[in-house]
């Protein structure tokens, strides 16, 4: 391949993911206002918590085919944390320990045996049963919102408990590659709404990033464009 069609083949990628980021951006600018909807309005409207099972199981089926996509296109939660606690964050590191997987998995057990015990409660009623998950939202969300606030904007999709479902059934799906060439400017991991630690992590290329929430925000960012799935 010449120069001239190398120059080619890397603008046309540019401007896909371009276009990638930018429907993203609209995404994510309508779902926010859904879980500001279900944590005011559940309270006087239960079944808007249907949206909590509705968006966990839509998480759990696409985590088979794309591992955590959902967390980063769908979300109704990430796109609040995305574009709106972000501006109100002051983004330090996620600490390590929130990712750490047995915190995860105890995490994950805790909260489907609170949402079981308290359905149990009143198992025949579904307005009891909205309001279970309305519970959940507004206490899950508002510690994200108060982790936000003190650390990162996604501090709390670093072990929320469909994140770990997602990372679990299809981490390994859709990887991402990083090429050779690569200067450390640390660009992608800067840009990564994830706060993923992206440089020397490569095997052969291949990225093990299973809480990668296939954004596409390093690709757009890296000078070099070395970054692909
Ligand atoms: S590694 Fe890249 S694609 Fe994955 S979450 Fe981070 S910025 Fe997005
Ligand atoms: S943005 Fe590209 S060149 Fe910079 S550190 Fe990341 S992969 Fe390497």
């Amino acid at each position: 391949m010449t120069a001239v069609q190398q120059t080619e083949e890397r603008d046309a990628e540019r401007a896909e993911w371009e276009r990638l980021s930018a429907r993203r951006r609209r995404l994510q600018l309508a779902l926010w206002i859904v879980v500001v909807v279900t944590i005011v309005g559940g309270p006087f409207w239960p079944l808007l918590g249907f949206t909590v099972p509705a968006v966990t199981l839509t998480a759990v089926v696409g985590g088979f085919f794309k591992g955590r996509y959902v967390c980063g296109w769908l979300c109704p939660r990430g796109a609040f944390y995305d574009r709106v606690v972000k501006w109100v964050s002051p983004g330090r590191p996620i600490p390590e320990w929130m990712r750490n997987r047995a915190f995860r998995w105890v995490l994950l057990g805790l909260l489907m045996g609170f949402m079981v015990w308290q359905i149990s409660l009143k198992p025949g009623d579904v307005y009891h049963w909205g309001r279970v998950f309305v519970r959940i939202c507004i206490i899950t969300t508002g510690l994200g919102v108060v982790l936000a606030l003190l650390v990162h904007p996604r501090s709390w999709c670093a072990f929320c408990p469909m994140g770990t479902l997602q990372s679990a059934v299809g981490g390994k799906k859709s990887p991402l590659y990083l090429e050779k060439g690569c200067v450390e400017c640390r660009s992608c991991e800067q840009a990564c709404p994830m706060n993923l630690a992206i440089v020397g992590r490569e095997n052969d290329g291949r990225l093990d990033l299973p809480d990668c929430v296939k954004c596409s925000e390093c690709q757009l960012v890296c000078p070099k464009g070395l970054l692909h799935y």
